[in-house]
């Protein structure tokens, strides 16, 4: 039975409609060749230059697409000469995971062989593991409300049971999934700072409430200084991370760092229902409009996507179309003869894509 699955597409601004484009094309041709899914994709127009022409950033009928889609696909958003009236940057992204509730900020750091990082790997060595950043609350809570005075400024940290609880329950059932597919070795490691703050040791006490639940997963907790370290000292350790809103903030960039940059790392906002897919990088202004931009964060993305409905609607043949997905990308990452300048090579967008098609539909 073919099951149909609908895709709301935020184009964005800056390089977002040229990494989306190809990334479309070939989610098109992946379901085009199967009979198990099917998927039909329609445009939520939203974003910076939107509401430079119309005076709205993220109009309703686009929220509402969003709503009734299966999953969202977003690549980046934001311009920097485009602000709101109070100076602060048009980001719908952050609008869409408080909205739907997308409290697991999902960031893959995987390096493969052949993948430029900054780390000394020692032979055979790839790092592959998940920091799940909370996305609701924590440090962020009180953004752009934070009390100012003369003499005083202060923001809120805020952990709560009801998110706390659906966040460890999601970080352990990736941890499973994972587990099951082969892909680590099934351990979440708590990161936070319960050391030195009692909102730190509540979140910790809820971690180990829902350890007890599934007992073929290693529970283990780490204070966030020393995963700093240990992230740079040995990172093939860790499989699945889980952490508060700002601790996941910067651990999160460093993990990026440690994949080699922005090019290649992808990200899922997860909720109970909705989910977005999108790149971690931002618009790049300064390359748009050239067609020079690298679509693999965007195309691994669109493979997290494919997993993430394999897995919530129990079809293990768009689950195994995500798996198939990422490693053509990390094929042609590999091979290195048609990367993007970021990357260090000398191909445009199109090229970097029509590389993974080849690797996925190569006869
Ligand atoms: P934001 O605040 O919106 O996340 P940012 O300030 O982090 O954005 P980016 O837009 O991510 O900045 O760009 C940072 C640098 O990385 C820029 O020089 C940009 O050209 C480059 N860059 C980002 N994404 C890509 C990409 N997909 N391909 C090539 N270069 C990129």
């Amino acid at each position: 039975m073919t099951q149909n699955f609908d895709i709301a597409v935020f184009h964005g601004d800056g390089i977002g409609p040229e990494i989306m484009a190809p990334t479309v094309q070939i989610l098109k041709r992946m379901a085009a060749a199967s009979d198990a899914y099917a998927l039909s994709f329609t445009d939520a127009p939203a974003g910076a230059a939107h509401y430079a022409q119309t005076g709205v950033s993220l109009p309703d009928t686009s929220m509402q697409i969003a709503r009734s889609s299966d999953a969202i696909l977003l690549s980046a958003m934001g311009l920097p000469d485009v602000r709101y009236d109070d100076g602060t940057e048009i980001s719908p992204q952050i609008d869409l995971r408080k909205a739907l509730t997308l409290f697991a900020g999902v960031r893959p750091v995987t390096v493969r062989e052949g993948q430029g990082t900054p780390l000394r790997l020692p032979p055979g060595r790839e790092i592959d593991f998940v920091l799940i950043r909370e996305s609701t609350e924590g440090l962020f809570h009180t953004q752009g409300c934070g009390e100012v005075s003369k003499d005083e400024a202060r923001e809120t940290l805020l952990i709560t049971r009801d998110i706390s609880e659906k966040l460890f329950r999601f970080a352990f059932d990736l941890a499973q999934t994972r587990k099951n597919a082969g892909r680590g070795i099934g351990k979440v490691t708590c990161v936070d700072k319960a050391n030195v703050f009692r909102a730190f040791a509540f979140f910790r006490e809820m971690f180990d409430a829902e350890a007890a639940n599934h007992p073929d997963i290693v529970a283990d907790h780490a204070y966030v200084d020393a995963t700093a370290l240990w992230m740079v000292q040995k990172p093939w350790d860790f499989d699945v991370l889980v952490t508060e809103n700002m601790f996941g903030d910067i651990l999160s960039d460093l993990g990026a760092g440690l994949m080699g940059g922005l090019g290649l790392a992808p990200s899922a906002d997860i909720g109970l229902d909705h989910a977005v897919f999108q790149p971690c990088h931002g618009s790049a202004p300064d390359i748009a409009g050239q067609g020079v931009a690298n679509p693999f964060a965007m195309i691994l993305s669109a493979a997290m996507m494919l997993d993430w409905l394999g897995v919530k609607h129990d079809n293990d043949a768009i689950r195994a179309d995500g798996t198939r997905l990422r490693k053509a990308v990390e094929a042609v990452v590999a091979r290195g003869d048609v990367l993007t300048r970021d990357l260090g090579g000398g191909h445009d967008t199109n090229d970097a894509a029509g590389a993974v098609l080849d690797a996925l539909f190569a006869v």
